[in-house]
């Protein structure tokens, strides 16, 4: 077996090849490319009576819009090359979706299933500390968000930490996002990626054109899909395209292997399944695969990767049937296995658009910590008093009547799950347009990632000429 190009390659070759069907200067592209801060720290944490010393990272991609902004990730995967594709990645991604941030990434070196609950708050506020002492964490600096193994309890961890330190500062709250709604989050926040995920899909969906020449037809209802990881992209992209797409989940791989059932399977029963017996195997209907690596295989219409990076890779891309692959982990699909694929006809809608649902909530959420009011507050009654002042006078008019469903739902004043979930989808519409303008009108473009990476690499250029840096 011959090397597999590590993440951090593949996200240099596709910048790369972004960058190629751009007129910017060189030196303007190496500044865009490379990491402007990297943080890496020992530190030391008592972990059941002996020291133990925890590597970490944080790094700054992009100082060209402030605060950075990124997540989390604890892993024993971690290394400072993952986590600078990461970060990396969150710059493009801010760009393409219009968050004003620069990107950013954290990472810890540890496999959480070997902490109790207690050595994870220790090893989170900890880390806090040491991104607080070199200023590397604030509203105005630098926001982390949750990322694989890490949610909203770690999130709630290090406000309290960072509150701690900097008692009194009025905009606090806004130092981490994905943060529980207790403790200043917002609503849709723990969804957002997920549903993301489905806009994404849904719109790419509706061009007859392309999906013809795939095979199907347009929609979301009745598609297959195939997820590996159950964790929180995962669950929400699975239970969402049931829900509001009518999708068919036939396959979930978690750690422990993989399951099928072509009659669909329930994605909310599962999640419950497996929280009660610690494992997706044996769940009712299903059939296990003998191998894990096996889900790629698996026909279907669609297949999304929502666990790791470089999960399909030159090796296992030829054995891939589905048509359409959803990034929705941050790259899944090496750089060689992307060639594979696109030799294939398969779609591969990109990470760095796909996935960027969580990053536009949480850009909601610093804003509501910002201006410490909840959205909705000021507007909700007001508009459901209109609403129904334009109701009455409407049956008092034609002299005829609803029923008090009908009349709710035509009154209701939008709530901050409503307007969040709302601009949640505006933007991945909106995106989605924008790279495919690059996508129809780029000749050598024929893909959509070159596609995102050029909508994004231009934005991220045109903020780096008007600082007047790069004349
Ligand atoms: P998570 O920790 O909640 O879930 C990941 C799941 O993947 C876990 O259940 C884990 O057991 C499973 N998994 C790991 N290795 C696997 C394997 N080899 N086969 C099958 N399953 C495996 O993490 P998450 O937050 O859902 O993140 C998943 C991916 O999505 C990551 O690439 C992350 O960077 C990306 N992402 C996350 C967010 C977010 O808001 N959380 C936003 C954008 C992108």
């Amino acid at each position: 077996m011959n090397k597999q190009a590590s993440f951090f390659e593949s996200v240099s070759r596709n910048f790369d090849k972004a960058a190629a069907n751009t007129k910017y200067p060189k030196g303007l592209l190496e500044q865009i490319k490379t990491s402007n801060a990297i943080y890496k720290m020992n530190f030391p944490v008592k972990i059941g009576g002996k020291f133990e010393v925890i590597e970490a990272f944080r790094v700054q991609h992009s100082h060209h819009r402030l605060p950075t902004k990124g997540g989390i990730r604890y892993s024993h995967y971690v290394d400072q090359h993952e986590v600078e594709a990461l970060a990396a990645l969150m710059t493009y991604k801010c760009a393409l979706v219009d968050v004003p941030f620069g990107g950013a990434k954290g990472g810890v070196k540890i496999s959480t299933r070997k902490y109790t609950v207690e050595q994870l708050e220790k090893i989170t506020r900890r880390y806090t500390v040491e991104l607080v002492r070199k200023n590397f964490i604030g509203p105005g600096i630098d926001v982390p968000a949750p990322d694989y193994g890490t949610g909203p309890r770690e999130m709630a961890w290090i406000l309290d930490t960072y509150q701690q330190l900097k008692n009194g500062e009025i905009d606090s709250a806004a130092c981490v996002t994905g943060k529980p709604e207790k403790t200043n989050g917002i609503k849709g926040r723990t969804e957002a990626t997920g549903r993301g995920v489905f806009y994404g899909l849904r719109e790419y969906l509706t061009l007859e054109d392309e999906v013809k020449a795939l095979g199907l037809q347009t929609g979301t209802g009745g598609k297959t899909m195939v997820i590996q990881g159950l964790g929180n992209v995962g669950q929400y992209t699975g239970l969402i395209s049931i829900e509001e797409g009518d999708i068919k989940v036939i396959g979930v791989s978690e750690i422990e292997g993989t399951i099928v059932d072509p009659n669909g399977i329930d994605i909310a029963k599962l999640i419950k399944f497996r929280a009660k017996k610690g494992s997706i195997l044996g769940f009712p209907g299903t059939k296990t695969l003998k191998k894990r690596e096996d889900w790629v295989s698996i026909k279907c219409d669609i297949l999304v990767p929502a666990a790791l990076e470089s999960q399909i890779h030159k090796d296992n891309a030829a054995k891939i049937k589905a048509k359409i692959i959803c990034e929705a982990a941050n790259g899944p699909v090496t750089a060689d296995a992307e060639a594979i694929l696109l030799k294939k006809g398969v779609v591969i809608l990109p990470d760095m658009y796909l996935n960027a649902g969580g990053v536009t909530v949480s850009y909601f959420e610093w804003l509501k910590n910002l201006s410490h009011i909840r959205f909705g507050r000021m507007e909700k009654r007001f508009d459901q008093n209109a609403y129904s002042n334009l109701v009455d006078m409407v049956t008092r008019l034609t002299g005829k009547t609803i029923g008090v469903k009908e009349r709710t739902l035509l009154t209701k004043g939008a709530d901050e799950v409503d307007l969040v979930r709302s601009g949640l989808e505006e933007t991945m519409i909106n995106s989605f347009h924008q790279i495919r303008a690059n996508y129809t009108r780029k000749k050598n473009v024929t893909d959509y990632r070159t596609a995102a990476f050029i909508t994004a690499l231009d934005k991220v250029a045109s903020d780096y000429l008007t600082m007047g840096i790069f004349p």
